[in-house]
């Protein structure tokens, strides 16, 4: 063998040497891209009608700024040198990757082009089609805490700006929701002096209370009316709730929780709002519901008893406590795991189907895990019949069951609040992924 052929043996064995580690990654990166990819069409969740970003593929160079850049988890992901959209579901509409593509191959498009997104028809105060009646936050449209503060902030100076001839009880403006743009625009209202009142279904906090993971993050400085800059750039949900309990506060602000918002009627020039706490009457309505809903109900015996919820926000007070989690989504499972681990909790899962279809598969495998240690029981293929003040009843694969019980969480989703929408009158128009500009 001549020296040659050994020197180009031995360069040949390095640079194999030197590939292997890359190619060994690229191939896992692939290959954990791909499961993803598939996780996502398999769960539904690759195409959603809210805000999510598209990828123009001729145009992506597969750099990976996009992936990096996203906040959230699992949105993008690269699979041979390509963005993909994994789950579109997750996105919030921080629009970082469309920011820091290189090559501008990323746009937030709201709706697909198979399935449209109804949104409302606004003007540039963010008024509807009914005058006096005024959208803000993300039920139109466009997501994040920013946006939904500065547009509640633009219509409710555009109102307060209105001629302000008032009845004996009449509202100059409802505030309908006390999420961040519910709970600016209340501070809006009260910086220009107006007659206002603010009405919210549940407690105060609007999505941020929903948050699964506990950092939030805003990527502009953002000024409250009266308040100066939101001193936070990322902050966990507590501290941000604390910030505006305190604001709330200070400046003497009342949130009317537990009061649902059911019709708009419009007669003698104001408006008739018509609540779980009776007639509003007001002269102007701000709607900032946002867009999770309404929580659906289980419409079963004994549901309007004190000890039904519909959303968990501290497990830490069910501790030793018989608690019923009924749905099969991510909001059921996470619910039902963070009350297993409590102390002493004992914790059934009521789920219609026999499989886990609706969550994605880290959160199913560590709710099996938790149901074989025992730390939760699971009804299958199950229903609640009726809920009792010290047991819930079921029909679990068309035989009876009951369990003792002291808490219930129904969490199967939301009704939209478009219905209420149309019955005001608003105009909604159908988006086919239409790029939406962020404010
Ligand atoms: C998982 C997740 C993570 C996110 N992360 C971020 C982040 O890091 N940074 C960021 O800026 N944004 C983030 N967002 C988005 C942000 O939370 C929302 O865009 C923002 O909360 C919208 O505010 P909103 O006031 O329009 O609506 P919401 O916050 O949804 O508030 C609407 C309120 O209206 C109430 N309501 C609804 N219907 C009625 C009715 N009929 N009567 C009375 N009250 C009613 C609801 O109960 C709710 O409290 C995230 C969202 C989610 C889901």
């Amino acid at each position: 063998m001549s020296l040659n052929f050994i020197g180009f043996l031995v360069v040949t064995a390095l640079v194999l040497m030197a590939m292997v580690p890359v190619v060994v990654h690229q191939w896992r990166k692939d290959r954990r891209a791909l499961a993803l990819l598939a996780e996502a069409h398999e769960l539904g969740t690759h195409e959603v009608v809210s805000l999510h970003p598209r990828v123009d593929e001729g145009l992506c160079i597969g750099c990976g700024e996009c992936v990096r850049g996203c906040p959230e988890q699992d949105v993008l992901v690269t699979l041979r040198n390509k963005a993909h959209v994994a789950h579109a579901v997750e996105c919030v509409g921080h629009g970082i990757c469309e920011r820091v593509c290189p090559v501008g191959a990323i746009t937030l498009v709201i709706g697909t082009e198979t399935r449209g997104a109804e949104i409302p028809r606004l003007t540039e105060h963010f008024e509807t089609n009914v005058p006096g009646l005024y959208v803000v936050g993300e039920l139109g449209g466009m997501g994040l805490i920013r946006n939904a503060i500065w547009q509640a902030t633009q219509a409710v100076q555009h109102l307060a700006a209105q001629p302000r001839e008032r009845g004996r009880d009449t509202l100059d403006v409802l505030v309908v929701g006390a999420g961040p743009a519910g709970l600016a625009a209340a501070l809006v209202a009260q910086q220009a002096g107006l007659r206002f009142r603010v009405i919210e279904q549940g407690t105060l906090g609007g999505s941020i209370l929903h948050y699964p993971r506990k950092k939030l993050v805003m990527t502009h400085p953002i000024v409250l009316s009266g308040v100066g800059e939101i001193p936070f750039r990322e902050v966990e949900k507590e501290p941000l709730l604390a910030f505006w309990l305190g604001v709330l506060e200070r400046r003497g602000i009342e949130v009317e929780e537990g009061v649902r918002l059911e019709k708009v009627e419009r007669a003698d020039g104001e408006f008739r709002a018509h609540t779980t706490a009776g007639l509003i009457p007001s002269r102007r309505i701000v709607l900032a519901l946002g867009r999770r809903g309404t929580p659906r109900r289980l419409e079963v015996p004994g549901e309007e008893l004190s000890k039904v919820a519909y959303r968990l926000i501290e497990p830490e007070l069910y501790d030793g406590q018989r608690v019923v989690v009924v749905g099969g989504g991510s909001s059921a499972l996470e619910a039902a795991m963070a009350l297993a681990k409590r102390p002493r909790t004992t914790v059934t899962l009521c789920h219609r189907r026999a499989e886990f279809g609706g969550a994605r598969a880290p959160l199913i495998q560590r709710l099996l895990l938790l149901e074989r240690e025992g730390m939760v029981e699971i009804l299958r293929d199950a229903r609640v019949t009726a809920i009792l003040p010290d047991r819930v009843d079921f029909d679990v694969a068309g035989q009876p069951a009951s369990r003792p019980n002291d808490y219930v969480f129904i969490l199967v989703g939301g009704v939209a609040p478009y219905a209420l929408l149309k019955a005001c009158g608003v105009d909604l128009e159908t988006k086919f992924g239409t790029p939406i500009l962020r404010g």
